[in-house]
């Protein structure tokens, strides 16, 4: 049996519907929800991703400030702009978007924007409150997965989930959000010195790809009714094609897909739905910051 494709456009479009209501009423009582994103230097990439986070934010309602930096602007012109928005008390979110020019350090520049405005849940004190159950923000793309588990009409709770990868922005906060109490999932975390990673696929009712390998996950690693979640987005030549390239996910779409009972596509899965969590933690930050949580 075919399985049924969850569709990431689709699931992101009916939250930003919600959210766009939601902030009807956030503003019918004096909130005006505001992100601001900084981009430094002309990354192309990056352009078209703060692009999207501001077309996403017009569209909820949501206002959107940007500063856009030169790519040898100092560490120093960066923090001041952060503190800016920081002392701001108009402003709820703030987005720095990475990757950031190598001269600056990431983790400094992640580290000093205030908890409680870390849109992007990077910051270790948010971190550490999923790892203890106490949640402000969910990390964007972690979140979108498992809202797009649960909107596809499934439950995480009693299931056995592998998560392929252990990065800090997918792979480790998925794995402390899922196995806390209201998830109730039994997870296992693997990466590449993970022994047996076949059986341990196969033994998977949930499977969780990140690990930025193209279509890593083949038909024969997966049991019949899995659910497979796929995160990956790589490029990979597609001769005969006008452009000479695809993206692919980590997951062998047409052989999962024949086994799986719901799988995410590549492109317009996981993507879509990280913006969304972005918008939806703007929306939170706000009503924080207003005292409505
Ligand atoms: P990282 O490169 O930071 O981490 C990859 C992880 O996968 C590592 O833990 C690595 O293990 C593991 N891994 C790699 N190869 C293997 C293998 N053969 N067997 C077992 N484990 C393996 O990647 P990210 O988490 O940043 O991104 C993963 C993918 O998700 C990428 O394709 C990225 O583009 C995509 N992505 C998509 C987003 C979206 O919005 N849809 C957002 C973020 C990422 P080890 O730790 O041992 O090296």
């Amino acid at each position: 049996m075919a399985a049924r494709i969850i569709n990431g456009n689709e699931v992101s479009q009916q939250m930003k519907d919600e959210m766009k209501d939601e902030v009807v009423g956030l503003k019918g009582k004096g909130v005006e929800p505001c992100l601001a994103v900084i981009l430094v230097g002309d990354d192309p990439a990056s352009k078209v991703y703060v692009s999207n986070k501001k077309k996403a934010c017009e569209y909820i309602g949501i206002r959107s400030l940007e500063t856009v930096l030169p790519a040898d602007a100092t560490t120093d012109q960066l923090l001041g702009v952060i503190d800016g928005y920081n002392k701001d008390k108009s402003v709820h979110g703030i987005l720095c978007q990475l990757p950031l020019p190598k001269h600056i350090p990431e983790t400094k520049i992640l580290r000093s924007i205030l908890p409680e405005k870390d849109v992007d849940c990077f910051h270790p004190y948010n971190v550490g409150l999923i790892s203890i159950g106490e949640v402000r923000f969910l990390p964007c793309t972690p979140a979108g997965c498992l809202e797009l588990i649960k909107r596809g009409g499934f439950t995480t709770s009693g299931a056995d989930v592998v998560i392929l990868g252990r990065s800090n922005i997918v792979g480790r906060p998925l794995s402390n959000m899922l196995d806390q109490r209201n998830m109730n999932a039994t997870v296992m975390m693997c990466h590449t010195k993970t022994k047996n990673l076949k059986e341990k696929c196969l033994g998977a009712d949930i499977i969780i790809a990140a690990m930025g390998q193209p279509e890593f996950l083949k038909g024969d690693m997966v049991k019949e009714g899995v659910v497979v979640i796929d995160v990956g987005i790589n490029r990979v030549e597609a001769p005969g094609t006008e452009r000479g390239w695809k993206l692919v996910g980590d997951v062998d779409f047409e052989a999962v897909k024949e086994k799986a009972a719901a799988i995410t596509p590549v492109p317009g899965g996981v993507g879509p739905m990280t913006i969304a969590m972005l918008m939806k933690n703007t929306l939170t930050a706000a009503k924080e910051a207003h005292g409505l949580l």
